[in-house]
């Protein structure tokens, strides 16, 4: 997301959607993520099994169904009137709660003001402002809103997400990972005392972070991804969960998954890749060994889309455009550096490209403010796009192109 307002702009508008927030005006848009309906995005799509408090809160601090756990630990829940969504089949019904309006009503609604929930923001604003409605008028992003609330009206940092890589290693060769693992000359975990410096980097300037990924490579080949978690248990009470998201080829032990157990806010998100053989075998072993263990899990079972482009993107209006439109869900904290992005990072980790300072925030730079942290975790920093999104097409529907998942080189 860019923002390209200045902050008292903003904060009049936190003040005026605040106002409206607490006498319960609020609209939500998007509720498509449990149901199959088609969208471009991963857990948008995937197979979720709710653990029990999902199915009576909708979306706490705002944040998506994947973070449920997050209002109890950092805060209240973000409370709506009712929910706008696209996906017929659950129109007119009440889903958590909630009864689910059809986009078409909100003209005869009259006066609405709508928190947009879906990562396809740029797709809904299309719509919403087609009815006639205007951004932070009548709709608003509303990570922009609980970013923002927090930091002005709570003197907090929230960050909806970040990932953080624990080894470049994996089970697997995709030819299209979007995390370039395959074109590593020298695969490697990363050490425990580099990832134990970055989790305490990280803390020392944010808050609270909704939902922190672990991943890769694959983060369960991390051979001290027990006591990484253990480090992570440290600061439990500032996360709303931990996503250790495996392309699920690898059974945990017994140690991991008491570590895990003990945590208490840990979600393995199993990737269910169809490559058949072992990998099946394996596949289904660790879905058992998760479900038997009653640890929080989501299997998910998605398309893939092409990441790497043919052509580059070489207009700079284009580009900001194409970053703006991905809305890219990996912001990524490696290295003490707080990544708008994961794919430069590991773009640059494996030299397909070279690091580039503009996309990220060093943290170590005492001259960061705090303000421009709660930007970079919606997605904005200075330059507008990556050193990678000239050959990405990342999650630009414009772009959105389906390939078969997980083909092996
Ligand atoms: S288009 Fe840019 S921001 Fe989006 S996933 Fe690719 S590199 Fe990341």
């Amino acid at each position: 997301m860019i923002i390209n307002k200045p902050e008292n702009e903003i904060r009049e508008i936190i003040n005026r959607w605040a106002e409206s927030y607490f006498k319960c005006e609020l609209y939500g848009f998007g509720l498509s993520d449990d149901l199959g309906y088609p969208t471009f995005f991963d857990e948008d799509v995937g197979c979720y099994e709710f653990i029990d408090e999902d199915k009576s809160s909708l979306h706490e601090m705002g944040y998506k169904a994947d973070t449920h756990r997050v209002g109890k630990r950092i805060g209240c829940g973000f409370r709506v009137k009712a929910v706008f969504d696209n996906n017929p089949l659950i129109q007119s019904k009440i889903r958590r709660g909630y009864e689910i309006l059809s986009p078409s009503d909100i003209l005869s609604l009259g006066n609405v003001k709508i928190a947009v929930f879906p990562r396809r923001y740029y797709t809904i604003k299309k719509q919403l402002e087609s009815y006639g409605l205007k951004e932070y008028e009548d709709f608003i992003h509303h990570s922009f809103f609980v970013a923002f609330y927090n930091y002005f009206m709570q003197n907090r940092i929230i960050v909806w997400q970040t990932t953080q890589a624990v080894t470049t290693r994996c089970t697997l060769k995709c030819k299209e990972c979007n995390m370039f693992m395959p074109y590593y000359r020298h695969p490697e975990d990363i050490s425990i005392d580099v990832l134990s410096a970055d989790v305490d980097a990280f803390f020392s300037r944010v808050d609270c972070v909704q939902k922190y990924t672990i991943l890769g490579g694959e983060p369960l080949l991390y051979r001290e991804l027990a006591k990484y978690l253990q480090k992570i248990q440290f600061y439990s009470s500032r996360i709303g969960e931990v996503v250790i998201a495996t392309n699920g080829s690898i059974v945990p032990d017994d140690e991991l998954i008491e570590t895990a157990l003990g945590l208490g806010i840990i979600r393995f998100e199993i990737n269910n890749y169809n490559i058949g053989g072992q990998y099946s075998d394996n596949h289904n072993m660790l879905v058992e060994r998760i479900k038997s263990s009653g640890l929080s899990y989501t299997l998910r079972n998605y398309d893939w889309s092409k990441y790497r482009r043919n052509t580059p993107i070489s207009d700079e209006c284009d580009l900001i455009n194409h970053y703006n439109r991905c809305n890219q869900p990996f912001t990524a904290f490696q290295d003490k550096r707080y990544y708008s992005c994961h794919l430069p990072w590991s773009a640059a980790r494996c030299e397909i490209n070279s690091d580039n300072p503009s996309d990220y925030l060093d943290f170590m730079d005492p001259s960061i403010a705090d303000l421009d942290i709660v930007k970079a975790g919606l997605g904005h920093f200075p330059r507008e796009y990556t050193s990678n999104c000239a050959m990405c097409n990342g999650c630009d529907p414009m772009f959105y192109e389906s390939i078969p998942k997980a083909v092996q080189i």
